[in-house]
Order: structure tokens, then sequence, then C-alpha cells
């Protein structure tokens, strides 16, 4: 098994999601184990070719253990459909597993401390388009780059295509982001369908129909 950007491993790491996510239920390697209700590990479908991150549970996420569980989850099930994609059929998860206090953002130290799981998560599914969503998620895979410059762009990272969007609570806060992120997924169909390097003079167009991401 692939695994990226893994230097330590106490244990054999698992060989399926749903071993991970019981390991994730158990953590308690940073201190919002001690204020979380749920660990929101990861929702979706365990093979598919498109993964979503995005930054850490919020309230509604925090009482459900599913990722995207609030008003952000609804628009990004709104984009996802609007590009002809439907939740089941792709994979979300967050940089981090646990609640931050007062929905703050994520800290440099838990990100550190979480991020063997992410990594594991990404080499399990092995998808072949990973869709960040706002800036922490797309930093993990850029750090020097600036996300207002960089979203609706597609980067190769590691052979995975990867494409930044504003995170869907920021559109939420600022109505004016939301054609924008419309626009971001409107991408997402030709990376599926697109051949397999990175030229993206060679997109192969197909129109907005449902996708089958599994294979
Ligand atoms: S945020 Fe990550 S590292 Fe911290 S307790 Fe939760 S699962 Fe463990």
């Amino acid at each position: 098994m692939l695994i990226y950007g893994i230097t330590e491993l106490s244990n054999l790491p698992p060989d399926t999601i749903s071993e991970l996510e019981s390991d994730i239920a158990q953590c308690t390697k940073c201190d919002l184990s001690k204020t979380r209700n749920f660990t929101v590990p990861g929702d979706g479908h365990h093979n598919s070719n498109l993964m979503l991150i995005g930054e850490a549970p919020g309230s509604n996420e925090d009482k459900t253990g599913k990722p995207f569980a609030g008003r952000a989850g609804s628009l990004l099930d709104e984009l996802l459909v609007g590009s002809g994609i439907e939740r089941s059929e792709v994979y979300i998860t967050n940089m981090l597993k646990c609640r931050p206090p007062s929905n703050r953002d994520p800290q440099l130290s838990e990100i550190s401390v979480c991020e063997r799981y992410l990594d594991l998560q990404i080499s399990l599914v092995n998808p072949s388009v990973i869709v960040t969503l706002g800036r922490f998620s797309f930093a993990k895979f850029f750090p020097h780059l600036k996300l207002s410059q960089s979203r609706g762009t597609v980067r190769d990272w590691k052979g995975i295509k990867i494409l930044p969007v504003y995170h869907p609570a920021a559109a939420l806060y600022n109505p004016s982001l939301k054609p924008k992120l419309i626009q971001d997924f409107q991408k997402i169909n030709t990376l599926l369908y697109k051949k397999s390097n990175t030229d993206l003079s060679d997109i192969q167009t197909k129109p907005n129909t449902q996708l089958n991401l599994f294979e």
C-alpha cells in the first residue's frame, strides 16, 4: 500500500476506511478530543475517484459525526448536484476530525498531529481528483500559494489533480463568492473525464449528466 507523507507509525496502518474511522473514533492525540461530542472522520464512497477536503467539523457535524451537515453542507450538496454529482458518490472529509471550540480556526499543532489520518484516507480511497475546500486544505498540498490567487486552477500533486475552491461556508458569509464556487465546481466534471495526463489542453468534455465515480 502506498502511503503519502507517513514517517512514523507505531502500529500497522488500517487496511480499510472503516478500520481507520474506528481508530479515529478513539483518538486522543490532541486536546480537541476533550471537547468533542463525536469524531467526524469522513463520509461517502470509500473508493471514489473524487475526494473533497474541508477544514474542520462545526457544531452540526460534532452532533452528528457527519461532515458538512449544516448550511455549508446544504450549499455543498447544491454545488455537487449542479455539477452532475451526488454526494454519495464522493468521499468527503476534513483536515481535522474533531471540532475546534467555538468554531475557531484549526491550529497548526492540531493539523500536524491529525494529518496522519488524512494521509491514510488519501492512500486508501486513492482518488484521481481532490477538491480542497478553503485555505487550510489547500495549504496541505501547496503551502506557499494563496487560495485567492489559485482557486479554480488545477495542479498536480503526486499524480492527483488538485482543484482548490473557496469553502462553501465563506459563500454563506459573502454571497459574492457563490458564483465563483459554482464556476469552479463546474470543472470537476471535466477533470473526472479527462485523460490521465495533466495536459489541460487535452480535456475530454462530457455533458452535465450523472457521473459514475467508482470506476
Ligand atoms: S482532531 Fe485529530 S488528532 Fe485531534 S483528537 Fe481529533 S482525531 Fe485525534
